[in-house]
C-alpha cells in the first residue's frame, strides 16, 4: 500500500479471536459468561444524559483511587487506560529506544510481538520451559530493556510465583511488564513489589473477572515516575466517562466479582477438567479462566474445526508447540456441558 510506511509493511497483524454474529458458544476469546455487576451497569445507565456533553476526568481520578485503595497502592502509583492493550502500546511508545532489545516468552500474548513490531522495536522469543512453566533466569541471558511476561499466561494458564518475579527485579537491569490480565481468578499478584521495585510496571483489566471487555477498562500499577510518563503519553481522554463510571462500581462491587470468579468460573473449571480428563485430555494446569488441552489421539486443529461445525468456538493457534493444543475459556455450566457433548462424540468418532 503506497501510504504504508515501512514498519506497518513489514509487520504481522494481531489476530483477535473470532466474534460471529450470532448462534456459537463461544469459548475462544476468554470472556467471562457471568453478566457484569449490575450496580456497573445501572452507572452506566446513571451517566447516559446529559452529562455526555462534557469531557471526562482525564486523569480518571476516582477510577484510579478505588483500584488504588483495593490493591494498597497510593494513586500516584496507578494509571487507568482504554484497556490494557492501550497500557502496552504506551510502553513501547514511551519507555523503550529504538535500539533497546524486548523479549516475551513463547507462547503466550501475540501481541506484545505485534506492538514490538509495529514500533519497530527488536525482540526476542524466549521459550516456556517443556512443561511450559517460566525460567526467568533466560530474560537475563542478554541485556534487553524490556521483558513483559502474561502471569498466569495466555494460552497457556501457567503461573510465575510472586518470589521468582522479586528475584528477577532484583537481578534484571531493565523495566519488567507483568500483566495480570488473568490473576483475579486465582490470586497471587506481584502488585505489592510495586512499591517495593522501581522497575515492574503491574497490568489488569476489567475485562475478564470483571465481566467488561465491553468498557475497555485496564490499570497498570507502578513506581510514581513510571505512572507520570504513562500520564504524559497517553490520549487526553482516554478512558471515557461510561467506562469510567462502570468500572469504579464494579470495583467496589466485591460480592458480584467473588460470586463470578471463585464460585462461578473456579467451580465450572473443576468439573471441565474431570470430565476432559475422562475423554483422555491432557490438561496444562491453568491459573487462568481458560484451559490449554490436547488429547491424546485426535489432533487439535481437527477437534476445533468439528466442534466449529456444532457452533462451538475454542481456539486453535497456530505456531510450533501450541498448534498442538486447543484453548477453551471456561464458560457457564450449560457452555460446559454442551462442549462435552460435542467432545465426546468427536473423540469416540
Ligand atoms: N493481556 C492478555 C494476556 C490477554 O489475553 C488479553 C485479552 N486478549 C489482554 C491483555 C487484553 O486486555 P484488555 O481487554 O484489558 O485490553
Amino acid at each position: 500500500m503506497k501510504y504504508w510506511n515501512k514498519t506497518l509493511t513489514d509487520m504481522e497483524e494481531y489476530i483477535s479471536g473470532e466474534q460471529p454474529a450470532g448462534g456459537f458458544i463461544k469459548l475462544n476469546t476468554t470472556e467471562n459468561p457471568f453478566p457484569p455487576s449490575k450496580s456497573a451497569l445501572d452507572a452506566i445507565a446513571k451517566r447516559t444524559s446529559e452529562a455526555l456533553r462534557v469531557y471526562p476526568d482525564a486523569k480518571s481520578l476516582e477510577l484510579r483511587k478505588i483500584f488504588a485503595e483495593a490493591n494498597g497502592l497510593s494513586v500516584e502509583n496507578v494509571f487507568a487506560g482504554n484497556g490494557s492493550d492501550e497500557i502496552f502500546t504506551l510502553i513501547f511508545r514511551g519507555f523503550i529506544e529504538k535500539n533497546g532489545l524486548a523479549a516475551f516468552p513463547y507462547p503466550s500474548y501475540s501481541l506484545y510481538y505485534t506492538l514490538a513490531q509495529g514500533n519497530g522495536i527488536k525482540y526476542d522469543r524466549v521459550q516456556l520451559e517443556d512443561d511450559f512453566s517460566y525460567n526467568m533466569d533466560k530474560f537475563l541471558e542478554k541485556k534487553y530493556s524490556l521483558v513483559i511476561i502474561s502471569n498466569p499466561n495466555n494460552p497457556t494458564g501457567t503461573y510465575c510465583p510472586v518470589e521468582k518475579i522479586a528475584r528477577f527485579c532484583e537481578a534484571f537491569d531493565g523495566l519488567l511488564v507483568v500483566d495480570e490480565a488473568y490473576i483475579d481468578f486465582y490470586g497471587g499478584s506481584s502488585i505489592e513489589l510495586v512499591n517495593k521495585y522501581s522497575n515492574i510496571i503491574i497490568t489488569r483489566t476489567m475485562s475478564k473477572s470483571y465481566s467488561l471487555a465491553g468498557l475497555r477498562v485496564g490499570f497498570a500499577g507502578a513506581d510514581a515516575e513510571i505512572i507520570r510518563g504513562l500520564m504524559k503519553i497517553k490520549d487526553s481522554y482516554n478512558v471515557d466517562t461510561l467506562a469510567q463510571a462502570g468500572a469504579a462500581a464494579a470495583l467496589l462491587d466485591t460480592k458480584t466479582f467473588n460470586s463470578n470468579t471463585e464460585y462461578g468460573i473456579r467451580s465450572n473449571k473443576e468439573y471441565l477438567e474431570e470430565r476432559l480428563t475422562g475423554m483422555d485430555f491432557f490438561i496444562v494446569p491453568s491459573r487462568a479462566n481458560f484451559i490449554f488441552v490436547k488429547h491424546n489421539s485426535v489432533a487439535a486443529e481437527s477437534i476445533y474445526l468439528k466442534l466449529k461445525e456444532k457452533k462451538i468456538l475454542v481456539r486453535h493457534f497456530k505456531g510450533e508447540r501450541q498448534s498442538e493444543y486447543i484453548r477453551i475459556t471456561i464458560g457457564s455450566m450449560g457452555d460446559i456441558k454442551a462442549l462435552c457433548k460435542e467432545l465426546e462424540a468427536i473423540i469416540s468418532e
